[in-house]
């Protein structure tokens, strides 16, 4: 454990598993105290007590991102107890299938937990956020992303549009100190891939330049260094984190 996060309050949303979880362990193994949020209660209980044992301090918040008055009951929660430094917008969805059969509704649910979620956090923490000073905010997107994909239209949209918000929040408070990045996965094996057949796997790794999927702490290593001293000069930037999948 190293201490160069002590004294940071940061929120993971999505934290109960995969992604999510690595990047809460990390920062708070690194010392920051990390609110794990996840859509229930007690859904975040185990990444809560990985958190501790990783020497750091953690505590669960359960919410839909998607909902307005369930991320300002959250965000009222965490800022009584002071000002928030990271917030990692981790949380997301993908309802996959071909686009002449893609339903409204599949579209709008992913758009909404995806990219409307990442809104509602990044409004609800910005106004103290630019205040602290040195804030700095990760939205976690996808490679898909950046160069698309057949069977998610929904799910490439709504993490192109995650682009666009990094970018545009990056200009607006860079005066005051916050940094806004986005990091894109590749392939990354956790429960959302895990459902892919072996043959669609192993496709996909022949098209990895570095030969094998992605695991969790490829990313949380990628987050917690951006959210360090080391990273304070980075903003509005798209850290495509997938072992050369895209080239
Ligand atoms: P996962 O399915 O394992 O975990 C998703 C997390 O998000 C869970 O904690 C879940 O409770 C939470 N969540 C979902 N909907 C929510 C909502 N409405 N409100 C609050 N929490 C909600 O996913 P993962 O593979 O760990 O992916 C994490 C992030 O990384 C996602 O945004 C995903 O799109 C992105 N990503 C993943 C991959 C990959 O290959 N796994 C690749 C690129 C990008």
């Amino acid at each position: 454990m190293s201490d160069e996060l002590k004294g940071k309050r940061a929120l993971v949303t999505g934290a109960s598993r995969g992604i999510g979880r690595a990047i809460a362990v990390d920062l708070a193994a690194k010392g920051a105290m990390v609110y794990c949020l996840s859509t229930r209660e007690g859904g975040c209980d185990e990444a809560v007590a990985a958190c501790k044992e990783a020497g750091g301090l953690a505590s669960a918040l359960g919410a839909d991102v998607s909902d307005g008055a369930q991320v300002a009951a959250i965000a009222e929660t965490v800022l009584a107890d002071g000002a928030l430094d990271i917030l990692v917008n981790n949380a997301g969805i993908t309802r996959d299938g071909l686009f002449m059969r893609m339903s409204e509704e599949d579209f709008d649910s992913v758009i909404a937990t995806n990219l409307k979620g990442s809104f509602l956090l990044c409004r609800a923490f910005a106004r103290s956020m630019a205040k602290a000073g040195s804030a700095r905010i990760v939205n976690i997107s996808s490679v898909v992303g950046v160069i698309g994909n057949p069977g998610q239209a929904n799910y490439s949209a709504s993490k192109a549009g995650l682009i666009g918000l990094s970018k545009s929040l990056a200009k607006e408070f860079g005066g005051r100190g916050m940094t806004v990045n986005v990091v894109a996965p590749g392939f990354i094996e956790t429960d959302m891939t895990a459902d892919l057949s072996e043959k669609m796997r192993s496709e996909t790794t022949a098209n990895i330049t570095l030969g094998r999927l992605g695991k969790p702490e490829d990313i949380s290593a990628v987050v917690t260094f951006l959210c360090s001293p080391s990273g304070a000069y980075i903003t509005g930037q798209v850290l495509v984190v997938d072992g050369g999948l895209s080239l």
